[in-house]
């Protein structure tokens, strides 16, 4: 059994969450279920390889898997973060809920944090900056995950 719960088929959730005014192509589709697969965000160079290994037949071009990133980013589906410990940018499909990690500085693994801890920050920045609209914020968590803290640094 697959450890994966699932409400419904991937087929479903890409007629659900499929944006508006952004073709369906093959390679979009791929591209959109490794991000769906992926349990954390991850770079384009990331991607790119978590695609040709899928799918080696199609000899997707980095070119054009960054473009349909942008296409993602611009229609609204795919967040894009900036990570201290990265030196490109990582993507995730937007969720319902926000999330943020903890990344190791070591392996670079990101570790989803179960709750948002600005929430409560968020809604004072709100009632002293009432004519500011808030639609997002940055969070990063850094240290060593627990296969790292004991051998930090290089
Ligand atoms: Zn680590
Ligand atoms: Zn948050």
């Amino acid at each position: 059994m697959s450890n994966k719960i699932h409400a419904c088929s991937f087929d479903e959730i890409i007629e659900r969450n499929w944006p508006e005014g952004v073709k369906k192509t093959r390679q979009r589709v791929d591209i959109y279920r490794v991000l769906h697969d992926c349990d954390q965000p991850l770079s384009a160079a990331e991607i790119f390889s978590a695609l040709n290994k899928e799918h080696p037949k199609e000899g997707y071009a980095f070119s054009t898997v960054y473009r349909n990133l942008l296409a993602f980013e611009k229609a609204g589906i795919l967040v894009k973060s900036v990570l201290s410990t990265e030196d490109n940018a990582v993507y995730e499909l937007k969720q319902a809920t926000h999330r943020h990690y903890a990344v190791c500085l070591k392996c670079h693994t990101k570790i989803p944090i179960k709750t948002c801890p600005l929430h409560d920050i968020a809604e004072h920045i709100t009632e002293s900056l009432p004519d500011f609209q808030i639609t997002g914020h940055q969070l990063e968590i850094y240290g060593y995950c627990d296969k790292c803290k004991n051998t930090p640094a290089q």
